[in-house]
């Protein structure tokens, strides 16, 4: 037998017997290693532990933690949750069962007059857990097409019939674990066993292949876990989440509804959640003036035409909202999808100069892009929204610069915010395609250059994903994990060669010939609607004083002080203190209660004492009684919890 070479992440190569397995490999390491390791990369590429590997490689062993080894895991849990159903369901067809960011789910059609329930999820879990335990291998083998064809026309499952068609002789893989054969491109664990903690979440309709004029299969959710004390985390987090949901807590609190009449996907802001979002655009302007931004204000339409040019509508306008047309002319109007076109002609509303640039100009600017209303969810997927948008022309040597810039401007918002756990990711070019870009090759490599070393120079962590890019240009984006540890996308800065080349942007520089300059998008927030979901659930709804849009609540403990509880309340408000008086006729006790329930940072409570000593009683949220100081002190003091939350980011 031959040897081969396995190089191993830290750069050092060991020698094996060819067809040795990744599963060996870390045997060889520590059998604790081997207990732990759940998938393999092998050139890149995620394997089976249990593949023999025949020629020399480069090699990475995933734990729990690395993502390829729970998509492996719950990959393998889907066919698991299958020959559980097949079992209990004889004669059930499957669709397609993947792994999903949070476990797994899989599509199946019992047969007629068969319904699957929520109810029965503990039976299906419990077969799960038996089967489990039985250690079960999962085992791979390669089929010629009119083999795997012949397999699943014999068992009748016309999904799997489809789906192979469509695949190419060859290439197709069966993997069997127990009594259970799948057609599967794999990968998945070794067997059945480490599977220990199994919770079916949820039962929804799916239509096959995502199409509504088909068939509408049964999609069951699911998650597992190599620990039962891991299950019973996610499951906690889960509740938790459920009671930060922002669409639940938007109403709780106030900030937003959405109107059926008005239109599916487009929400009203109510006034509280409208001061919310005006202190954030506030906030976001304050910090963009002394980075030199200019703020400008463009219709929330625009000619076909434009975006014509802009190349949006191929890409938005086609199958999305209908153009609108002016009844006399017969002009047709586009609700807009994107500010830039529009920051495209205010650049080009005259002649520039190497010595204007960097133009920096910045929109809270609404656009409309349709979704389909089984796509809609609260305020973080709409069909009208207000994105913090700004676009950067530069030249090139200024990119580096402005990059940096915008990344200050981002981990400023974080700050201010609490977002302390942040990853980012810089999406380049695929160095093995470069056809499918537009721009110079001198240019992208500049911008891919000037952002990975702006992310260096601030230190920040990033992961590179090679062939990420947009066509366009190469970009940076910001996901944050919230308080219960969940990830969102938020800000975004991107590179666009395209858009200058469409508009022929121009400068003139120092060497009086014509340039083009270089544009850069970028939204911090995102946009209003999201960031703010994201806050919501993020903060349970309890905000920063200086963002609350309630921050005081005066209470007079009976009617007999309403007066000085009012006279209270006006010295607040005569301070620009989001201040309420609740004279409401209720026992004290049900209206702390109340207010406790609806967040609001700060009670002063007024009575007897606190008249006669000319001071009041204060009590802060999830904090309870502070005790009695003078109204001077009290606003002495939250002036100074809401300066000192701005200045630190100022
Ligand atoms: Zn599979
Ligand atoms: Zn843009």
């Amino acid at each position: 037998m031959s040897k081969i070479k396995v190089r191993f992440p830290d750069d050092s190569v060991k020698e094996f017997e060819e067809g040795i397995t990744s599963l060996e490999i870390a045997k060889s390491i520590s059998m604790r290693l081997a207990n732990e390791v759940l998938a393999a990369s092998v050139n890149g590429e995620v394997w089976d532990l249990t593949r023999p590997i025949k020629s020399d490689v480069s090699i990475i062993l995933h734990k729990w933690d690395d993502s390829e080894a729970k998509h492996t895991f719950w990959h393998s849990s889907a066919h698991l949750m299958a020959e559980a159903l097949e079992s209990l369901y004889p004669g059930i067809k499957f669709g397609i069962g993947p792994s999903i960011e949070n476990g797994f789910y899989y599509d199946v059609e019992p047969k007629e007059g068969i319904v699957i329930t929520e109810s029965d999820l503990p039976k299906i879990e419990n077969k799960m857990a038996d089967l489990a335990g039985q250690k079960e291998h999962y085992e791979r083998k390669e089929v010629s097409k009119s083999d795997a064809l012949k397999y699943f026309e014999k068992k009748g499952d016309e999904y799997k019939l489809e789906l192979i068609e469509g695949l190419e002789d060859g290439k197709i893989t069966f993997y069997t674990q127990g009594n259970f054969t799948d057609l599967c491109r794999g990968p998945h664990l070794p067997d059945t066993s480490p599977i220990k903690a199994i919770k079916l979440l949820s039962i929804a309709g799916a239509y096959w292949r995502g199409d509504e004029h088909n068939k509408q299969l049964t999609r069951i959710y699911g998650i597992t876990f190599p620990k039962k004390k891991m299950l019973d985390d996610y499951l906690i987090m889960l509740e938790e989440a459920k009671k930060r949901d922002h669409r639940k807590l938007g109403k709780d609190l106030e900030l937003f509804t959405f109107s059926s009449k008005v239109g599916q996907g487009l929400p009203l802001w109510l006034p509280k959640g409208t001061i919310l979002r005006n202190r954030l655009e506030e906030f976001l302007k304050s910090v963009q003036v002394k980075y030199g931004y200019e703020q400008v204000i463009t219709p929330h339409i625009g000619q076909k035409e434009l975006y014509v040019t802009s190349g949006h509508y191929e890409k938005y306008g086609r199958d999305s909202f209908q153009p609108i047309h002016t009844p006399v002319e017969g002009e047709e109007f586009l609700l807009k999808p994107m500010n830039c076109p529009h920051h495209c002609e205010i650049y080009k509303s005259k002649p520039r100069s190497y010595k204007d640039l960097p133009l920096r100009y910045a929109e809270f600017g609404t656009v409309y892009r349709y979704e389909q209303s089984g796509e809609l969810h609260g305020l973080t997927r709409v069909r009208g929204f207000t994105q913090d948008d700004a676009h950067i022309f530069c030249r090139p040597d200024q990119l580096k610069d402005e990059f940096i810039k915008v990344i200050d401007i981002i981990l400023l918002i974080f700050e201010a915010l609490d977002f302390k756990d942040f990853t980012t990711q810089i999406s380049l070019r695929d160095p093995n395609d470069k056809s499918k870009y537009i721009g110079s090759d001198e240019n992208w490599e500049k911008a891919e250059k000037a952002i990975i070393d702006a992310t260096e120079e601030k230190g920040i962590d990033t992961i590179i994903e090679y062939g990420e890019a947009a066509f366009y240009g190469p970009k940076l984006d910001f996901m944050v994990k919230d308080a219960l540890g969940r990830k969102w996308q938020l800000g975004t800065i991107q590179v666009d060669y395209n858009l200058p080349d469409r508009f022929e942007l121009e400068y003139v520089g120092s060497d009086n010939q014509r340039h083009r300059p270089i544009m850069i998008h970028r939204a911090p927030f995102g946009s209003m609607e999201r960031f703010v979901a994201v806050l919501i659930e993020h903060t349970a709804g309890e905000f920063p004083l200086w963002l609350s849009p309630r921050q005081v609540v005066v209470i007079p403990v009976s009617e007999k002080f309403n007066d000085y509880a009012e006279s209270i309340f006006n010295n607040l408000k005569d301070k620009n203190i989001l201040a309420e008086l609740d004279n409401r006729n209720e026992k004290i006790g049900y209206k702390i209660r109340d207010w406790e329930i609806h967040k609001v940072p700060y009670m002063v409570i007024v009575g007897e004492k606190e008249e006669s000593a000319g001071n009041i009683s204060v009590r802060k949220h999830k904090k309870g009684d502070l005790g009695s100081l003078s109204l001077s002190d009290f606003i002495d003091n939250i002036m100074n919890e809401i300066s000192g939350k701005i200045s630190k980011t100022n």
